[in-house]
């Protein structure tokens, strides 16, 4: 165990200065191989790095009230609430990714069709967040795969 603290399964991570409140939260899927490029756009591009995050397959499409949705729209909306309360958070930021598997298996898009559902999912999921919360910002990305890396293109939700 390399990471082993006096032979027991402890980590110590390394010391980070202060946390300032950076009031934002993200929402983007969990898919494991976007992560690291979501991090890097957050940090680096956005200056965000402490930024409270929600991760769930699909991220931004799980707000948007899908006939095919697995859990109650009220309560994932609901979880963001808790979130922009309990942090006074005055921004979200959505994200979807090119190829998201959970437009592909669980709502049946067709991968050319994806790009305009996800559009319009951004849209509804801001429009949800705004009946839901008084966030007083919320702005929406697509990431798309370029070699490998990964492109981050604003898209305009008002
Ligand atoms: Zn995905």
């Amino acid at each position: 165990m390399l990471w082993a603290i006096d032979g027991t399964r402890t980590f110590r991570s390394p010391p980070r200065p202060e946390p300032s409140p950076v009031r934002t939260a993200a929402v983007y899927c969990s898919d494991g191989t976007i992560t690291e490029h979501v991090d890097a756009f957050l940090h680096d591009g956005l200056k965000l790095p402490r930024c409270d995050r929600v991760m769930l397959p699909g991220g931004p499409a799980r707000l948007a009230g899908h006939a095919e949705e697995t859990l109650r729209h009220d309560d994932i909306v609901a979880e963001l609430r808790f979130l922009i309360d309990a942090h006074e958070l005055e921004r979200v930021i959505l994200i979807q990714h090119e190829g998201c598997a959970y437009y592909r298996e669980r709502l049946r898009v067709d991968e050319q069709e994806m790009p305009a559902n996800q559009r319009t999912d951004l849209m509804r999921a801001a429009s949800a967040l705004r009946d839901a919360t008084n966030v007083a910002a919320i702005d929406a990305y697509v990431a798309r795969p370029d070699g490998d890396a990964m492109i981050f293109d604003a898209v305009a939700i008002q």
